[in-house]
């Protein structure tokens, strides 16, 4: 593609896109494509010869997007947001345009020091605790999902425990008695992690919920007790800021006095709820976070940056570069021998990195923290809203608290009400809602906070829930 080409089909394809957005409310939210219709509608092999810009867009058109849930719409309710912005797409198209791998500080010294940069901002931003950020013993970089922090948070864990090991064979012996901790209703990439480090799901203890789908920390002490007493080494507790299904908020500081009193490392997943703390009003969900060992929040979730960008805070950054460093002869260069600077590729699992610093740096740069501050509260107050609506109506019910903009739900009448009133709204394509399971009960999940979700989608999503339920 010559630059003449590329400016012209860049011009369009943003044109598109802008469209896009103007125009994404008019689409039924879900896909409702049967398995196979998308693969079946295109060719089976590959062109001999190239095609035309405008022969790939007439696809997309015609082929792509009956293929396509719309995650952007301001009707799309569903599992969490993952709200994007036009500054997050621009900061993303820049990184592909420049198309840096980061691997190293001396590979693109920009990537690394904007991403730096950027999450010490975040750390001020939200009022995370400043062991976190750079100038201390810690600091933050991006991953792609709160997954793969979950895991590097456990290898470093681990390598904690194990470096008191004397012996191959000692720490081998060691690493066997391993066990974690989370509630019930922790993410199921806490024991995804635990399997990808090598122990099996036995290794995690689900500690149970209290009635608002909080961890109960005296359980926790006591499992561990337990398990000290049988001989096991408790090494890792993750600790959730806004569970999944509920919202539900782990107590910090008393998970905190656990892992403090055990020395366990505590790592604390805010993957959504994690943006609240923006706003004042909403930080006290944190309090006990300056006994974390690590912590992640997601970006991509309620902070307006387009998918992937997970931000990835230790509070000691030689534990996680202990457990991940290694350095062959062909990456060694002047700039890591100095010491001077920070090689992300010791923060993560791939060597490779992408430049994902810029998007965030752009919406931050487009919002402010004021801007920032004015979305999230509005999400909520929508949310509380619609909390409200819920709890006054006869027929439906609130089944967990909604701390902020989440609201989980249900018809009085039982489970199949409920069920059959989510699916005939989301087959009616006006809106998108997931469910889940709350101390038996089948729950409709109403997550608010799309970018471009205004009051108005919120009262027909009631009014639709309303008119099924008839
Ligand atoms: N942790 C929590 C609390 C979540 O809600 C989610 C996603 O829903 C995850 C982790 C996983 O997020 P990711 O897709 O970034 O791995």
């Amino acid at each position: 593609m010559t630059s003449k080409e590329f400016r012209k089909n860049g011009k369009e394809l943003i044109d598109w896109i802008a469209d896009y957005y103007d125009y994404v409310e008019s689409h039924p939210v879900q896909s409702k494509v049967k398995p196979g219709d998308i693969r079946a509608s295109l060719p089976a092999s590959a062109p001999q010869t190239g095609e035309s810009f405008e022969h790939w867009m007439q696809d997309v058109d015609n082929y792509i997007m009956p293929g396509i849930t719309h995650w952007q719409s301001p009707n799309f309710f569903a599992f969490f947001p993952c709200n994007a912005s036009g500054p997050g797409i621009l900061g993303d198209l820049l990184s592909s345009g420049l198309n840096v791998q980061g691997m190293m500080w001396a590979t693109s010294p920009a990537c690394t020091e904007v991403e730096t940069l950027v999450l010490d901002w975040l750390v001020e931003m939200l009022d995370l605790p400043t062991k976190f950020t750079s100038a201390q013993t810690g600091g933050g970089v991006i991953q792609d999902s709160a997954s793969s922090a979950t895991l590097c948070a456990m290898l470093a864990a681990r390598e904690r425990v194990l470096k008191r090991s004397v012996t191959p064979e000692s720490k081998a012996g060691q690493a066997e008695l391993l066990v974690a901790y989370a509630s019930e209703e922790a993410h199921s990439s806490v024991e995804k992690g635990l399997r990808i480090i090598g122990l099996s799901s036995r290794k995690l203890r689900k500690i149970p919920a209290d009635g608002d789908f909080a961890m109960d920390a005296a359980l926790l002490a006591e499992a561990a007790k337990k398990d000290l007493k049988n001989g096991l080494i408790p090494f890792f507790v993750s600790a959730t800021v806004g569970t999944t299904s509920s919202n539900g908020m782990d107590p910090l500081v008393e998970i905190g006095q656990v892992c403090t009193r055990h020395s366990i490392w505590m790592h604390v997943d805010a993957a959504m709820s994690g943006t609240a703390a923006i706003c004042p009003e909403f930080r006290a969900m944190h309090d006990g976070l300056e006994q974390a060992d690590s912590y992640c929040f997601n970006p991509h979730k309620w902070m307006f940056t387009n998918f992937d960008c997970d931000c990835f805070y230790v509070a000691d950054r030689s534990g996680l570069t202990d457990a991940m460093s290694i350095l062959p002869e062909y990456l060694s260069n002047k700039a890591t021998e100095s010491e001077q600077v920070i090689d992300y590729r010791d923060w993560q699992i791939p060597l490779g990195r992408r430049f994902r610093a810029l998007k965030l740096w752009y919406v931050i740069r487009h919002y402010g923290i004021q801007g920032l501050q004015h979305h999230i509260r509005e999400h909520v107050r929508l949310a509380q809203t619609f909390a409200g609506w819920v709890e006054r109506d006869a027929n439906f019910e609130l089944l967990a608290p909604s701390p902020l903009n989440l609201v989980c739900f249900a018809h009085r009448d039982g489970d199949s009400k409920t069920k059959q009133i989510l699916e005939q709204a989301n087959d009616s394509g006006k809106l998108y809602a997931s469910h889940t399971v709350l101390k038996g009960r089948y729950a409709i999940r109403m997550s608010i906070g799309q970018t471009h979700t205004e009051l108005r989608h919120v009262e027909k999503a009631w009014d639709l829930f309303k008119e099924m339920a008839k």
